[in-house]
Parts: structure tokens; C-alpha cells; sequence
């Protein structure tokens, strides 16, 4: 199991819902946490409250957009320059906008991309780093369809196949870097309430039937994946019924069809 005292750890997203979480979890088990949001207001408020709880030298705000590569480098240098490293790093800005759907592939995709080679740059024994891990938060749509929100699947879906793939590129080259994917169910969030489409109506009926998570439950797979150093390439689903493993086929069909 990976200590996180004396670990620096990045949290994209992380003014409100899950990111907030992730950067609580990892403040409860001793890490220093950078958090990343575009909202300046809500980040700096959370910086308060954590400085209040955990001591003022453990976290530190840093306004970004994981949609920008100059922005995000930027505040990537900053955390390094504050901190001196970093060894875990979370991709969690997310949104859920069908009608803008270039925006959405650039945050919720493209931006998960940034950030995986900023942290792995600087992580990789190849670059003279430490090692570290990484964790890029998907979602049940990236496992499968949610109805309403193609696009949302479409990057999502992207983050479970771009996660596995580096892992296993890590694996075999050494660079000394985990990297896995979590997949949470419903959580209530200002992101389900910002939902852009046309197609509203399927995400509500769909909502309508299903059990929420809690920030909490999702935090603590969140922090099993960081800690558990055996964990390369995990996929780790969290819904109501409870947390587990998604397995793949190792091996695609070969009937004719
Ligand atoms: P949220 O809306 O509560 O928080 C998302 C945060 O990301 C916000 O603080 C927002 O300001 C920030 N953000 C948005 N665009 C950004 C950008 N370009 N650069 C930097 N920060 C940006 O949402 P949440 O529910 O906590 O979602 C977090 C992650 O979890 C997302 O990737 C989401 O897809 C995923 N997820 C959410 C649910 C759910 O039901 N809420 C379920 C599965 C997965």
C-alpha cells in the first residue's frame, strides 16, 4: 500500500462534487493536494475550509482549464514549483453538454490526455521522475451506454480505452507509473444539473429510477485505487449495488459472423 504522507497530489475539477472528495480523501491520509478547477470563487472557498481543517500548508488553489494545454501547463509548473513534485494525479474536471460537444470531448477527453502526459512527463523513470499514479475518472458511460448523451459516453468510453492503454505501455517500458480508471454510477452534482441537450427528459426518467451514490463511497474507491500499488490498468466500477472490477475479454471473438 502506497503512504501518502509526503506525497503532492493534483486534483483537476476539484472546487465542488467529486474532486472535492478526492482532494478530502487524500488530505485525510496525509498527502498535500493541489486543486485545479476554473471556478476561482468555489476553489478558493475550499482552500479555506481545508487550510481551516488540515493545516494551511497542505493545499493550495490553482485556477486552470483543462481545455487550454498552455493553461493547464501552467498551472501544472506552478504546483511543481510550490510543492516540488507531484505523485498522484487525478483527472476528474469533467462536464455533460451534448449541445456543445466539441467542448465536451476537449474537457472531458482531450483534457484527461493533457494531464496524463503532463503527470506522466514528470513522473516516468525515463525523465530522471520518481514513479507515481494516476487516476482518470470516467464513469458507468464509459462501460456502456447512458441514453441522452452520446457524446458523454463517446469520451468517456475514450478515458477507460486510453487509461488501459498507457497502463499497459507503463507496464511493459518500465516508466514506473500506475494508471487506472474509476467508473462511479449517479452521484448528485452540479454536473447532472447542468445537462445541455435537447434530450433532457431521457436523463431525467433515467434518473428518476436510479440509486445515487455519495461523494464518500465514490472517494474511498477513489483512494483504493491510489493506494493499492498492485493496481495497474484497474478498471474500478462503483454503483449502488457495490464496488468491483470491471474484467475484459482477453481475447476478441473470433466466430465469423
Ligand atoms: P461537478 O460539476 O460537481 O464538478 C466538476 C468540476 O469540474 C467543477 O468544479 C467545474 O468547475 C470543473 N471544470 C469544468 N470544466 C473545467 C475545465 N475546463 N477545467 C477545469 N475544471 C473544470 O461534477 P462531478 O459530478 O463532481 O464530476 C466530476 C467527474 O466525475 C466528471 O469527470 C464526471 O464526468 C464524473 N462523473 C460524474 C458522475 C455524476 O453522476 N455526478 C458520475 C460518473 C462520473
Amino acid at each position: 500500500m502506497m503512504i501518502l504522507n509526503d506525497k503532492v497530489a493534483v486534483v483537476t475539477g476539484a472546487s465542488q462534487g467529486l474532486g472535492r472528495g478526492f482532494a478530502e480523501i487524500l488530505l485525510e491520509n496525509g498527502a498535500k493536494v493541489a486543486l485545479l478547477d476554473l471556478n476561482e470563487t468555489l476553489g478558493r472557498e475550499v482552500q479555506a475550509h481545508f487550510n481551516e481543517i488540515y493545516g494551511s500548508d497542505r493545499t493550495q488553489f490553482y485556477p486552470c482549464d483543462v481545455a487550454s494545454d498552455e493553461l493547464f501547463k501552467d498551472a501544472f509548473q506552478k504546483v511543481l514549483h510550490k510543492f516540488g513534485r507531484v505523485d498522484v494525479f487525478c483527472n476528474n474536471a469533467g462536464i455533460l453538454n451534448e449541445k456543445d460537444w466539441e467542448k465536451t470531448v476537449s474537457i472531458n477527453l482531450s483534457g484527461v490526455v493533457r494531464g496524463t502526459y503532463l503527470a506522466m512527463d514528470h513522473m516516468k523513470k525515463q525523465n530522471g521522475g520518481q514513479g507515481g499514479v494516476i487516476i482518470n475518472v470516467a464513469s458507468m458511460a464509459g462501460l456502456g451506454p447512458l441514453p441522452g448523451a452520446p457524446i458523454y459516453t463517446a469520451t468517456k468510453h475514450g478515458v477507460v480505452g486510453f487509461s488501459r492503454a498507457l497502463a499497459e505501455t507503463s507496464n511493459i517500458a518500465d516508466y514506473g507509473v500506475r494508471i487506472n480508471a474509476l467508473c462511479p454510477g449517479f452521484v448528485r452534482t452540479a454536473l447532472l444539473n447542468s445537462f445541455q441537450t435537447d434530450e433532457k427528459a431521457m436523463l431525467e426518467s433515467i434518473m428518476e429510477k436510479a440509486k445515487f451514490l455519495e461523494v464518500e463511497d465514490v472517494a474511498k474507491a477513489f483512494l483504493l485505487l491510489v493506494k493499492d500499488e498492485s493496481l495497474n490498468g484497474a478498471v474500478l466500477v462503483v454503483a449502488s449495488a457495490g464496488t468491483a472490477f470491471m474484467s475484459f475479454p482477453t481475447e476478441l471473438p473470433r466466430t465469423p459472423v
